[in-house]
């Protein structure tokens, strides 16, 4: 499958002779070391800063953050209990998924163990898949907590009964067994995006698609699935659809097949890394056994670990300036060099060679427009990061409470699909995590935590004066779970933030937009500026698809890297990759989804 914007010279499946190859390569690479700059310390540019602070072409990397805080959304906090013990509070992020090959840069990055390296593995806290908190996710489907199918906990038959006995899960069963029979689109449908609920009403049905996905998808993007895009998020099973007339058929053909259907920026990600001896197989080795054993993972003290300890590591470097509480307000190119000055404020000015941005579209447009006099305005990257600002604002309230077990089931927790009426969600959540259970072996005191998630799509259109203060926030969180989960005990400590703007969204359209960006950026900068972060997803929204896209950022982005044959077969080689554009602009594979060989795949 390719992206919507490739042209087709770029896709030809012809391969250049190699002395060509290294002819291209050679000229591409920088010939001197080239100074760096990021902007915006979340998880993308901090791996991005980290990643180029150990690539000996790059002399120096400056990393410019406007708050105090370093990590962006993630942020884990440790706070003692009266009584004894600490429980720890995230306002961001919680989990990752640890599976193969899509996780493989954060594993890489945790587990680096020389001098100077993260070292984190020990942190690593996973969830079993056998664990309650893996085998048991609720919908809340008025007015009462229906657990979803798990094949694992019940077995097939047990399973298969469920199905039959809930009126809920009655309809996903049938909408999966009469599945293939359904309409499909002609071939030329799948050249135009559609929603996720659109697609999936015609493969499934509209009532599991508002009573089910409609759930899922709030949990993950804080998302209306009658905007989501589902070539963006769901691609590899649109692509199943097209190929196999059904999604049903089709996953399970491609679980038989021979060559897997993966994403080849995945692959791109793992070849950017220089591995020394052995650290490919090993770091392989490591994934595996997490990602066979484990349905989530998460950190002893939070996620807020790999954040703390990169920016450690990147002081340590001498190597790296990080420049906090500083709002960068101008980016300008040097006609004659090309090099971006970034600005702050009336007269503070740096110039460097490269440069990754990971902030929002709209705050880089502010800065862009802030050009000095008589430079040029690059105006189709401000008309096309103009198109690029749909998110959403989240309100987390985490609540702790002395009394253990409060929560009448065991598990991870549910989520509020778009079918429950308003008399049951006024506060208009997303959903509820069992926090205690969802990330085992956090806290040293004993209690019930639970993490309470409001807003979203559900506050579009709401303004600053419309959202509630933290203690309103907390009050409306205590009152949700008396009415879905009986509770009614006081919390010993309870913490509420807005947070504005959190989650981009990846809407109908999405990856044409992406690519229409990426040419004029490349086009307006001369390929000196590169985009990374969740903004600029392709694949998923998470930590790991961050982490993914620092790692293609810091090395095909710089032109620190160029994509080259690999010491063994390797799926790109199929194609005229030597014209592939990856420098500059956002990352991301001409090719999204390839059907890989046992061989392509066994490298990592
Ligand atoms: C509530 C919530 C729950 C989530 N849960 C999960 C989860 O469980 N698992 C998962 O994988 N993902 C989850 N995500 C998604 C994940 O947290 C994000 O995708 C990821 O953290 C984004 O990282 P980033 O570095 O791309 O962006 P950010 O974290 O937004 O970092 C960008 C940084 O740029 C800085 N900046 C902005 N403007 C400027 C400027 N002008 N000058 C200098 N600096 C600037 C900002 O201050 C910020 O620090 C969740 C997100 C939210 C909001």
């Amino acid at each position: 499958m390719r992206l919507p914007g490739a042209s087709s010279r770029v896709l030809r499946q012809a391969q250049a002779p190699l002395a060509f190859a290294r002819i291209v390569q050679r000229h591409a690479l920088h010939t001197k070391p080239f100074d760096a700059a990021v902007i915006g310390a979340g998880i993308t540019g901090l791996t991005a800063a980290y990643q180029l602070s150990r690539d000996p072409s790059c002399s120096k990397v400056t990393l410019y953050e406007k708050s105090s805080h370093l990590g962006g959304w993630i942020s884990s906090e440790k706070i003692p209990v009266p009584g004894g013990g600490h429980v720890v509070f995230e306002y961001g992020p919680r989990t990752l998924r640890p599976a193969a090959p899509a996780s493989l840069p954060m594993m890489d990055l945790v587990r680096r163990r020389n001098l100077g390296q993260l070292d984190l593995l020990g942190e690593v806290r996973s969830i079993p898949k056998d664990h309650p908190a893996s085998t048991n996710r609720y919908i809340y489907y008025p007015d009462r907590l229906v657990r979803l199918p798990s094949v694992r906990k019940d077995g097939i038959i047990h399973t298969f009964i469920r199905m039959l006995q809930e009126p809920m899960l009655r309809d996903i069963a049938w909408s999966l067994l009469t599945e293939g029979t359904k309409f499909r689109l002609e071939p030329e449908g799948y050249l135009r995006d559609e929603s996720i609920a659109d697609f999936l009403s015609r493969r499934l049905s509209s009532k599991v698609v508002d009573n089910v996905v409609s759930a899922v998808f709030a949990g993950i993007f804080g998302g209306d699935i009658y905007r989501l895009s589902a070539e963006t998020v769901l691609g590899k099973v649109r692509l199943l659809e097209k190929e196999h007339d059904s999604i049903v058929v089709g996953m399970f053909a491609d679980s038989q097949a021979y060559d897997k259907t993966m994403a080849m920026d995945d692959f791109l990600a793992i070849e950017s890394v220089d591995l020394e001896q052995g650290r490919t197989t090993s770091t392989f080795k490591v994934l595996k056994t997490l990602g066979s054993t484990s349905s989530v993972v998460t950190m002893q003290d939070g996620l807020g670990q790999i954040t703390d300890t990169l920016a450690t590591r990147l002081r340590e470097s001498g190597k790296v300036e990080i420049v906090s509480g500083k709002e960068v307000t101008a980016i300008s190119q040097d006609s004659k060099t090309r090099d971006l000055t970034i600005g702050f404020g009336r007269a503070d000015a740096k110039t460097h060679n490269r440069v990754i941005a990971t902030h929002s579209p709209w705050n880089l447009c502010q800065q862009l427009r802030n050009t000095k006099a008589g430079q040029s305005i690059p105006s189709d990257t401000i008309q096309n990061l103009t198109e690029h600002k749909d998110s959403v604002t989240i309100m987390v309230v985490n609540l702790f409470y002395t009394e253990e077990n409060l929560v009448p089931v065991e598990g991870f927790g549910y989520l509020l699909p778009n079918s429950v009426p308003f008399e049951q969600n006024p506060e208009r959540a997303l959903g509820v995590i069992f926090a205690d259970q969802a990330s085992v072996g956090q806290d040293t005191a004993p209690g019930t935590k639970l993490t309470v998630m409001m807003g979203g799509y559900l506050w579009d259109g709401w303004t600053e004066a419309d959202y509630p203060d933290p203690d309103t926030a907390i009050q409306m969180a205590q009152t949700l779970l008396h009415r879905h989960l009986g509770i009614t005990a006081t919390p010993a400590v309870a913490r509420s933030r807005l947070l504005r703007d959190a989650i981009p969204q990846y809407t109908v359209g999405h990856l044409s937009r992406i690519d229409r960006l990426s040419q004029s950026v490349r086009r307006d900068f001369d390929k000196r500026l590169t985009l990374a972060g969740s903004w600029y997803g392709t694949l998923g929204i998470g930590v790991v698809d961050c982490i993914r896209q620092a790692y293609l950022a810091s090395s095909y982005g710089v032109g620190s890297k160029k994509l080259g044959r690999g010491k063994g077969p390797r799926p790109w080689t199929k194609y005229d990759y030597h014209h592939w554009e990856l420098e500059g602009g956002i990352v991301t594979s001409p090719i999204r989804f390839d059907g890989v060989s046992p061989d392509e795949r066994k490298h990592f």
